[in-house]
């Protein structure tokens, strides 16, 4: 029998579970979509020619302004 392992909300671009740690914290990008706090800086900073791990919306690393994704805080939180 195989146990039913409830999906937790991982990033989609290193693939590893949010967190409520800094760097695991899942930021909002401007399509939408959201990824770790990690790797939208290493993006920022290193790669702002990528476009969306999700939707492939270029130019979502170029600004500055990544919020936080409480809907997905709230679900870790109350996984906790
Ligand atoms: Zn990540
Ligand atoms: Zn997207």
């Amino acid at each position: 029998m195989r146990t039913i392992k409830k999906e937790k909300p991982a990033c989609s671009e290193c693939f590893l579970e949010y967190g409520l740690g800094t760097y695991r914290i899942p930021r909002k990008l401007p399509c939408g979509h959201s990824i770790c706090f990690k790797c939208v800086k290493d993006k920022v900073k290193n790669y702002p020619e990528e476009v969306c791990p999700e939707c492939g919306e270029y130019g979502v690393f170029k600004g500055n302004n990544f919020p936080k994704n409480l809907e997905i805080i709230a679900i870790i939180s109350s996984n906790c």
